[in-house]
């Protein structure tokens, strides 16, 4: 309601109709924002910000979006910062003229380099007021600083940081408290935590969403001089979340939305080739009666779980002209017949990874087939067993500039969904339909492409065969999935659970592994002396933007293992934990050293129990005092992810559902072990 009120005004004098947006005003929205932690209250400043950022610049509406969600581009774009602490420590001591000692040891008190950078601005004599940053010019700076490449890069990117610092209004913020880390318009701070990829304001990207559809909404009102009603909130809101979950490209839908409005802009801006869309993903089960519990009564359908690579692919052809044209925004090569490109399932580029099956694609293809986008995956196979290989094997295979010809893993791709076919998204069609759109327009090729191998029967002991049979043949277990009506509909980005996963390693244990962000490592002993023995592993709480630790874990690495992570951790040290990691304070349960969140691990346990040392889900009411926080029984290394960023780790409230989910199954289990070495 307030928002609704509300006067598109923001309290920033200096900022007049056609001005590129002062930095300083996003600032000092980010500063509000920082204030508080009431969702609501954190949604009205973010929209009332943007609405007037599209009354006064709507030009920079795109730049100011993507500056709040700290991205400086689509994720398929490939752009990112990449920048480690040493590198921040050495251009704010550059620009302020301290040394990087003095630099250090004020990081080792703080404890959070925005506040350094702040501290150190703030004492250095400014002889020249510099020229104010506009939300343009940041956006411009630090995508110069992430595509800095070749000889010097590191240099350079030093220097684009102390362009923008030097350039940072340190007057504005007065003198400042380094106790304190709120309130106050603060440039060089929110500059700062951009680059270390963490804005730490509490604002979610889904917020910002939600409130850039309020702001849609409010500011085309507005011009028809109206209040919009709470139905017309609702319908943009949920006509932007559902063009994003399609179309997740604010490069795209921002234009969009500007020129046609928000009513038409489920028309202008549909799935295509190009754009890769967030995977759906399945819920976790610990027995096949679960998956009949949840689908009783309708029809659905079990299919291999292949232990690969999840791979999107996009095509097409050359004869689709009008299409093509769109395509080629994205990552998009030159196939034999049109065009194709290859997206992880964090939508990164994969194309330069498998260009086999960028080779191989038209011949998989049938004639009517004009277009496509593929959910599939990616398995390395054997070709004299004409069989899938286990993970390990694909994961042999070298990451970048691949040549065909020096391929020695082939791979299989095994398609399981369809979600756009011959210029139409069809991920609002049952599945039963996607699915025989998928058999009617691709023909299988041994050893190269093939459907999912799948199963409709309903019956228990049938779906426990075939569990068996999927085991015998390589594969992880089943997914189960919904088969009829609009709850079938593809889901982009959501944990579904029309959707099942039944591995068969975890029937008896908590029904999945868990994805864990690695955070610090202890020293080895005895045989692992030259290496790290254990490490500190963590998992993600998206509604506080901070990783909660969850275990220490020290068994599942071989000795060559744990040499390369060493090689590899030694390179994101850091002196102290950041400020947005969760673990008890306590001195004896500190690490050895601190890493950088940047590697996630994929990690089995016996089971989950409750400890005061870890966090995990203590925010999630597992605990009645709120000190406990969830940690895993005899944790065991799996494989690294190299899939998933850090954000995309297992969430705290996931963790919080299996251990609710096996509370009664480990109660009274003896004594809780909290680490394994
Ligand atoms: P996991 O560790 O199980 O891979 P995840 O978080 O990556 O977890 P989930 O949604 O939990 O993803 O499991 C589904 C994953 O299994 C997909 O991302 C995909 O890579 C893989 N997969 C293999 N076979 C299938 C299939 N037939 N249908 C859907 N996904 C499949």
């Amino acid at each position: 309601q307030t928002q609704l009120k509300a006067k598109s005004k923001h309290p920033y004098p200096d900022w007049k109709a056609g001005d590129p947006v002062p930095y300083a005003a996003l600032c000092q929205t980010f500063s509000l924002i920082e204030m508080t932690t009431k969702r609501l209250v954190i949604m009205d400043h973010c929209s009332l910000f943007l609405r007037q950022v599209m009354r006064l610049t709507p030009n920079d509406l795109l730049p100011t979006v993507l500056l709040m969600i700290n991205k400086l581009a689509p994720d398929y774009a490939g752009i990112e910062l990449g920048i480690g602490e040493s590198l921040i420590m050495k251009a704010i001591g550059e620009t302020t003229g301290r040394s990087l000692q003095v630099i250090k040891a004020d990081q080792r008190v703080i404890g959070d380099l925005g506040l350094v950078a702040l501290k150190s601005r703030s004492t250095q004599p400014t002889m020249f007021k510099p020229k104010p940053l506009t939300v343009r010019g940041v956006h411009q700076g630090l995508m110069s600083i992430a595509t800095v490449s070749g000889n010097g890069a590191q240099g350079r990117k030093v220097d684009g940081i102390k362009k923008l610092l030097s350039a940072s209004d340190s007057q504005a913020t007065g003198k400042v408290d380094i106790t304190k880390d709120k309130g106050g318009p603060s440039e060089a701070k929110y500059i700062i935590r951009f680059l270390e990829g963490k804005l730490r304001l509490g604002l979610a990207e889904r917020t910002v969403l939600v409130s850039l559809a309020q702001a849609i909404v409010c500011h085309e009102a507005d011009q028809k001089g109206k209040v919009p009603s709470t139905t017309e909130l609702e319908n943009g809101e949920s006509i932007l979340k559902t063009v994003y979950s399609e179309l997740p490209s604010y490069d795209a839908i921002i234009p969009a939305v500007l020129e046609n409005g928000i009513k038409n802009l489920r028309d202008s801006c549909k799935l295509r080739p190009g754009v890769p869309l967030k995977p759906m993903l399945a819920k976790p089960t610990k027995a096949i009666t679960e998956v009949l519990d949840r689908f009783e009564g309708q029809k659905f359908t079990c299919e291999y779980k292949y232990d690969g690579e999840r791979a999107q692919i996009h095509y097409v052809a050359k004869d689709a002209p009008q299409e093509l044209s769109q395509a080629t925004a994205g990552a998009s090569k030159e196939t034999a017949d049109g065009v194709a490109s290859i997206f992880s399932r964090n939508s990164e580029d994969l194309s330069k990874k498998y260009p086999d099956i960028l080779a191989k694609l038209h011949t998989w293809v049938k004639e009517d087939t004009k277009s496509f986008v593929l959910d599939c995956e990616t398995v390395a196979w054997d070709v004299d067993e004409k069989k899938v290989l286990p993970f390990q094997q694909l994961m042999t295979r070298k990451k970048k500039d691949v040549k065909v010809e020096d391929v020695k893993v082939k791979v299989c791709v095994f398609a399981f969904d369809l979600l756009y076919l011959n210029g139409e998204p069809v991920v609002e069609k049952s599945l039963r339909e996607r699915r025989d759109h998928l058999r009617e327009s691709f023909a299988p090729v041994e050893g190269e492409f093939a459907f999912a191998t799948s199963m409709d029967a309903q019956e228990l002991d049938e779906i426990q065969v075939f569990l068996d049979e999927s085991v015998k043949a390589s594969c992880e277990g089943l997914m189960v999935k919904m088969l009829d009506g609009t709850e079938s509909g593809y889901e982009p980005s959501k944990r579904s659970r029309n959707w099942l996963k039944v591995k068969k390693d975890y029937l008896s244990g908590v029904g999945d592994s868990l994805d864990l962000v690695v955070l610090g490592a202890y020293y080895g002993k005895g045989k692992r002396t030259s290496v790290y023995g254990a490490f500190l592993l963590a998992c993600y709480n998206p509604s506080t933007d901070t990783y909660e630790t969850v275990c220490n874990i020290g068994t599942g690495f071989s000795e060559q293992v744990l040499e390369e992570l060493h090689a590899q951790l030694s390179q994101i040290k850091i002196d102290r934990p950041k400020p947005f990691y969760s673990h008890s304070s306590g001195g004896q349960h500190q690490p050895d050293i601190w890493l950088e969140p940047r590697y996630v691990w994929e990690v089995k346990t016996a089971d989950l129990t409750l400890s005061p040392r870890y966090k995990a889900g203590s925010k999630e009411g597992v605990d009645p005092s709120g000190e406990k926080g969830i940690s895993l029984r005899f944790p065991r290394f799996i494989k690294i992810r190299d899939d998933k960023k850090p954000d995309e780790a297992t969430s705290s409230r996931q963790v919080a559902e299996m251990y609710r989910k096996q509370e009664g199954v480990t109660k009274n289990k003896g004594p809780s072990v909290d680490d394994d070495f």
